[in-house]
């Protein structure tokens, strides 16, 4: 496939799909559980059941066939855990919030969470601020970075999770491309 990342919308979840090394592609996709249980809770159960749902993911998919040894499932996400950047102690990465997908760069959030409390406990290691004054510190400075990003990430899921506005705005980005390069860059904090 092209080197680029493909985004299908199904009922209950989205997939994306990417080449990596090899000419293999990854495939990975988030579903609630009531269309994993419908799809027979198995993963070619829930390819089969997206490929029905979506034209394009099934013509993507046509002639391909998955690598077992590499299947992997993560349960439990829940996509709407509020933010908590300290509790008792400094929380970095996914401990301070669910990352929305559509903010689509959770890796570089949780290493920026880092970058961002770091120097604040070094501060607080050598004696030069207290613990909480680490913590008021750092909560500024983490919702100052994520709070807006999240927000819109969250408010693009919860359109998605309804086919014809998903449909709508797809269309939208397609007709008014700044509006997709916006809303890309303002869920990556450029
Ligand atoms: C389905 C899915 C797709 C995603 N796709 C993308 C994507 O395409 N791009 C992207 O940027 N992000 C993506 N993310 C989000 C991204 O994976 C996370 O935001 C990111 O990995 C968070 O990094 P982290 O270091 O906070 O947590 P993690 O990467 O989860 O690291 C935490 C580590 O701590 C270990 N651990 C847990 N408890 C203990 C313990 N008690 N003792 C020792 N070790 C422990 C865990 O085993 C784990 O290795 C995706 C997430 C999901 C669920």
């Amino acid at each position: 496939m092209p080197d680029r990342v493909e985004l299908f919308l199904f009922a209950g979840g989205y997939v994306g799909v990417n080449p990596v090394e090899t000419g293999v592609a990854n495939v990975c996709l988030l579903v609630n559980y009531a269309q994993f249980a419908r799809a027979g809770r198995t993963l070619p159960g829930m390819f089969a059941a997206m490929a029905a749902q979506n034209a394009a993911f099934a013509h993507r998919m046509q002639g391909t066939h998955l690598l077992a040894e590499t299947l992997c499932t993560v349960a439990a996400v829940d996509t709407n855990r509020p933010a908590a950047p300290w509790v008792e102690m400094a929380c970095l990465g996914d401990t301070a919030t669910m990352i929305p997908p559509l903010c689509g760069d959770g890796m570089a959030m949780a290493l920026r969470s880092a970058e961002l409390c770091a120097p604040l406990a070094h501060d607080y290691l050598r004696g030069a601020c207290s613990l909480s004054a680490w913590r008021d510190r750092y909560c500024e400075c983490w919702q100052a970075e994520f709070t807006g990003r999240l927000r819109l990430g969250r408010a693009l899921q919860r359109l998605l999770n309804h086919p014809p506005l998903a449909d709508a705005l797809v269309a939208s980005g397609r007709f008014v491309p700044r509006l997709a390069d916006y809303v890309v860059r303002t869920t990556r904090g450029a």
